[in-house]
């Protein structure tokens, strides 16, 4: 698929989303705001379905009893749910106070600010155009939030060319990104929004936390942040789960809840937002297993994907190169996705899986840890010589009652953007093909091919005419399909046809309708919706057939 299919197919599936309810803009009536979503009817029951089916195969169904396939031992998963606002120091222990920041470069002119990774350009020589005739020749590195097409919009802005001359442009080597101009370059690069060269400031921190105030005094000394990742609640409870709830070694601690960063750029649709909610465990384990333990997790969590329906072609699991890691990890793979936004080749990150050591416990134990002279992981001073930040004081070291051994466990850490998730199962799922409408006439049909644990709605029921005791049946399967707590649909509009394409659009696995037969021999018919097979069912046996089938 070319950039443009890619781009394309992108368009109608945001477009697909604001249409059918699963995605609108936050506050659409007042204009939106940037990097932050709402969930329409079909979209929170799909991201819900998505929560669930994470929390029903990370803890519900999890059986501690017996080692899982391919784990080296059973072990124990257990949630919490902590606060979006915590203690401040909490982020001062963790580092996210002093080095959650991404670099960022302003536009003067623009007045508009990007992440300094973000933006890619392309060196160029060319001549203006303008009015007044052209120039001499100029080279300059034309940018944008984006790729290639961006990047030659640009530059034939900046040269005034039109489009159509889109060929004569004279570029120099390929697509870099911003990082690798040196800053004494800056005045020959274009900014992305910028209509002359030399108008970006150089790169510079900034920290993604969003402050709030805590109380009614609003001094500094009130200062406190949204929570950037749930993992810290799990970290600085361990040692309440390990001495309220039995448990022992090895054991995951797992959370689902809102995050908030403030992204320089937000963009690609719910992928990078300012608020989203991730789904992380804090999987606790002796140091001398953590290994073992991180191959695990590793090849756990990119198999639930597949599971749940993403294709293998489109999901790849990037273990991160030695100098890619953060300095307490002993290893890092991503699992990535192939979105439609993205060109061909590149991929998107789902979930960081990470053997974060016994780093963050040591943190919250010592204060604010650094990377020592001797390479190792000491705790960081101010200029008194004493500890930068301190930590809590409190022992979270776990003592192990059969090997009589006292220890700081080391964390695997597998952390899931549930809203990312939720993207990449609706491009997975959009799928377009040719049927034949009620006239016979081939049409396009749009089939959102979800698996049906995470479809919105399981079923839905069709009365095939509004008389002939076809609706009080149809009625009657509908209510015996709700009370088993599935999500069913019932549609009475239009003709059969239509009623298929309205279920195929929004993903429904299957559709009941009811008709003469029904009413005559006790049966109604179940159609699928990717094979577009139809079989007959006893009235009393769809519940539990549709049961049966969401079970497969
Ligand atoms: P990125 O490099 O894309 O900014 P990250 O490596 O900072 O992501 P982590 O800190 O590892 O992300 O967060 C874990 C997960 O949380 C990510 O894999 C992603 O699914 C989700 N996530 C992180 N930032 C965002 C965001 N701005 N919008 C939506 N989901 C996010």
């Amino acid at each position: 698929m070319s950039h443009t299919d890619r781009s394309e197919l992108m368009d109608k599936i945001v477009s697909l989303c604001k249409r059918r309810g699963f995605i609108f803009q936050d506050s659409e009536i007042y204009g939106g705001q940037n990097g932050f979503w709402d969930y329409g009817p079909l979209g929170t029951e799909l991201k819900r379905n998505v929560r669930d089916a994470w929390w029903q195969d990370m803890i519900s169904r999890h059986d501690p009893l017996d080692a899982p396939e391919g784990a080296p031992a059973a072990f124990q998963m257990v949630g919490v749910e902590t606060t979006i606002i915590m203690n401040p120091q909490v982020w001062k222990c963790s580092g996210h106070y002093d080095l959650f920041v991404d670099k960022m470069v302003d536009c003067k002119v623009a007045k508009k600010r990007y992440r300094h990774d973000h933006v890619n350009g392309r060196w160029i020589i060319g001549k203006r155009k303008s009015k007044e005739g052209e120039t001499d020749p100029v080279r300059v590195f034309v940018t944008a939030v984006g790729e290639m097409p961006e990047i030659t919009a640009q530059a034939l802005a900046f040269f005034g060319l039109k489009k159509k001359y889109a060929d004569r442009l004279e570029w120099e080597g390929e697509v870099i990104s911003l990082t690798e101009i040196p800053v004494e370059e800056y005045s020959s690069v274009v900014g992305p929004d910028a209509t002359e060269a030399g108008t970006l400031t150089e790169p510079r921190d900034f920290n993604l936390m969003f402050k709030t105030i805590i109380g009614a005094l609003g001094t500094e000394d009130d200062t406190a942040y949204l929570r950037p990742e749930t993992a810290q609640g799990i970290f600085v409870n361990f040692k309440n789960v390990v001495d309220s709830s039995r448990v022992k070694l090895p054991l995951g601690i797992c959370q689902v809840g809102k995050s908030f960063r403030n992204e320089i750029t937000p963009r690609n649709f719910t992928f990078r937002s300012r608020e989203f909610e991730q789904m992380e465990i804090e999987f606790f384990c002796t140091p001398s297993e953590s290994q073992e333990w991180y191959t695990y997790w590793r090849n756990r969590r990119y198999a639930w994907y597949i599971g749940l329906g993403i294709d293998k072609e489109n999901l790849i699991l990037r273990e991160h190169h030695p100098e890619e890691l953060a300095h307490y990890s002993c290893g890092t793979a991503d699992i990535e996705y192939a979105f439609p936004f993205l060109s061909k080749g590149e991929y998107g990150e789902l979930e960081g899986v990470a053997h974060r050591g016994d780093f963050d416990l040591r943190s919250h134990m010592e204060g604010k840890l650094k990377i020592g002279d001797d390479g190792e992981l000491e705790v960081e001073l101010n200029e008194h010589g004493q500890p930068k930040y301190r930590g809590s004081g409190k022992d979270l070291s776990y003592f192990d009652d059969q090997t009589r051994e006292r220890f700081i466990p080391h964390v695997i850490e597998p952390s899931a953007g549930a809203d990312r998730a939720t993207l990449a199962f609706i491009c997975e799922a959009y799928y377009e093909d040719e049927a034949p409408d009620d006239k016979g006439n081939m049409k396009t049909r749009v089939v959102m091919k979800f698996h049906p644990r995470i479809a919105p709605i399981k079923a839905a029921v069709f009365p095939l005419v509004k008389k002939d005791g076809h609706p009080e049946k149809a009625k009657e399967v509908y209510r015996s399909l709700k009370a088993a707590g599935i999500n069913v649909a019932y549609d009475a509009q239009g003709a059969i046809g239509r009623r298929y394409r309205r279920q195929d659009e929004i993903g429904t696995p299957w559709c009941i309708t009811i008709d003469g037969d029904t009413i005559e021999n006790g049966t109604v018919t179940i159609r699928d919706r990717d094979s577009l097979e139809q079989v007959k069912v006893k009235v009393e046996d769809v519940t539990a057939e549709i049961q049966r089938r969401l079970n497969e």
